[in-house]
């Protein structure tokens, strides 16, 4: 879905006029990806007809840019589709609350359950959590082997086979013990069967849930529209997980989901690790669609990779960007190459006219070249130091051709010229606040 979007939006760019005609190719090819994406028909319907609402094209005045307009109302309408109006419950640290999960058998719940607890008993939160799955063989031991790992406690029982006595016993037990986050996981059909729908409408009645979280597997799309209408139906539904969204993720399962249930996504699930769990953000999520990459996903991956100081030491040097010596190149390029390409290729709205796809590789080159820097080179950030007897020493010095160093160069001056820029600045400030 992701690269069907980027092309068209691709193709519309292209396009030097942008007429009614490179409007309707590109409204076309937007409603083929999303239908691909497996959106349903009726919601791509109405994004297209927002989307000719909202650009409203045929009444600009000339000499505005069409294109941007048609792109910035796609986005928007996107991000649209993924909020119903209204937030969802969120829980407050030292209160009691209560959350269960509701979802179809392989979905995701267990494992949810132990990331949502782990996630928020990393912010300070002393969460629980209870077993209530009393279909599934095993299903305590799997809860139990995630809990053990992140240290939360659980409750469950082997013996009782009511779902509904085993959530009462651990919402009261936890309830004494002050725990402040309890989180109910529930049993799964293959099927959205009536026996489990009615399981699932008798334990909300008996526990009264703050939250009720209807879990969504990526990969299903459209699919998800029915699902989750049916468990809204039985349950009061307060908000959506995305679960699996690292593997055959299709974008119309979220969307669909939203729709049927007319509440928000709250996280997403991408990996069976526990720590793969993130807040949820639908502008970050409409840029993955469409291939664009938002800032605060980089921010994250940045906070991730590098330690504290570290992150310190290269804000400064961002800041700092009038003197970049060569010093402080050297030490971006190593954290590019740790990270992956972060500050590269991939980061085109910050920085559109950096070298593209300098490959790990190529970094790891321009690594050794910096070996041969002398410290009188590496401490300035006057690019016209490098004469032709340095840059050809250079070369010798790190077995490489002097055509090599001159990419180094010129990659060294991208940088330079990206530090001083003003959405650098803001990224930074994103990176040094926590948070954009
Ligand atoms: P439940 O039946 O709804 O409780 O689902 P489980 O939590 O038991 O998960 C079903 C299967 O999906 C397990 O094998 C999990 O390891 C796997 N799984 C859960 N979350 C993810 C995820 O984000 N990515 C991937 N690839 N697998 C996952
Ligand atoms: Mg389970």
């Amino acid at each position: 879905l992701k690269d069907r979007l980027t092309q068209a939006i691709r193709d519309m760019k292209n396009a030097t006029v942008v007429d009614e005609s490179v409007v309707n190719e590109c409204l076309n090819e937007i409603t083929r990806a999303l239908l691909r994406g497996d959106v349903p028909f009726h919601l791509v319907k109405e994004l297209v007809n927002n989307v000719k609402k909202s650009a409203n094209l045929n009444n600009l005045p000339s000499g505005i840019n069409k294109r941007k307009i048609l792109e910035e109302s796609i986005f928007s309408e996107l991000c649209n589709m993924l909020n119903p109006g209204k937030p969802s419950f969120t829980p407050r640290k030292g209160e009691t609350s209560v959350v269960m999960f509701v979802g179809l058998q392989g979905t995701g719940k267990t494992t949810t359950c132990a990331k949502y607890a782990y996630y928020h008993q990393k912010k300070g939160w002393k969460p629980a959590l209870i077993c209530a799955d009393t279909f599934r063989d095993g299903a305590l031991d799997q809860l139990k082997q995630d809990a053990v790992k992140v240290e939360i406690p659980y409750y469950g029982s082997s013996t009782e086979s009511d779902p509904t006595e085993v959530a009462l016993e651990g919402l009261k037990r936890f309830k004494n013990e002050n725990r402040d986050l309890i989180i109910i996981d529930t049993s799964g059909r293959h099927k959205q069967e009536v026996a489990l729908l009615e399981e699932m409408r008798q334990l909300y009645e008996a526990t009264k849930p703050d939250l009720v979280v209807f879990l969504i597997d990526s990969s299903i799309g459209q699919a998800a529209f029915d699902q989750a209408r049916a468990f809204k139906q039985s349950v009061s539904v307060g908000g959506v997980i995305v679960t699996k969204f690292d593997g055959h993720a299709k974008g119309g399962g979220a969307i669909s989901a939203v729709a049927a249930t007319k509440c928000p996504v709250i996280f997403i699930e991408n990996g069976e690790q526990l720590d793969k769990f993130e807040a949820f953000d639908a502008k970050a999520f409409v840029c993955r669609l469409l291939g664009k990459h938002h800032p605060a996903e980089l921010v994250d991956r940045f906070r991730d990779s590098v330690s504290l100081d570290e992150q310190a030491d290269l804000c400064q040097m961002f800041t700092d960007g009038e003197n970049f010596t060569f010093k402080k190149y050297q030490a971006v390029v190593k954290h590019n190459y740790k990270m992956g390409p972060l500050l590269l290729s991939q980061v085109r709205d910050l920085q559109p006219n950096v070298q593209e796809n300098v490959k790990p590789e190529q970094m790891k080159k321009y690594l050794i070249m910096m070996d041969s820097l002398t410290s009188e080179e590496l401490n300035s950030s006057n690019p016209k130091i490098m004469k032709e007897s340095r840059i050809r020493r250079i070369a010798q010095g790190s077995g490489c051709h002097v055509g090599d160093v001159m990419k180094m160069l010129e990659h060294y001056k991208q940088l330079a010229n990206m530090c001083t820029r003003r959405k650098m600045d803001n990224m930074t400030r994103m990176i040094s606040r926590g948070r954009m």
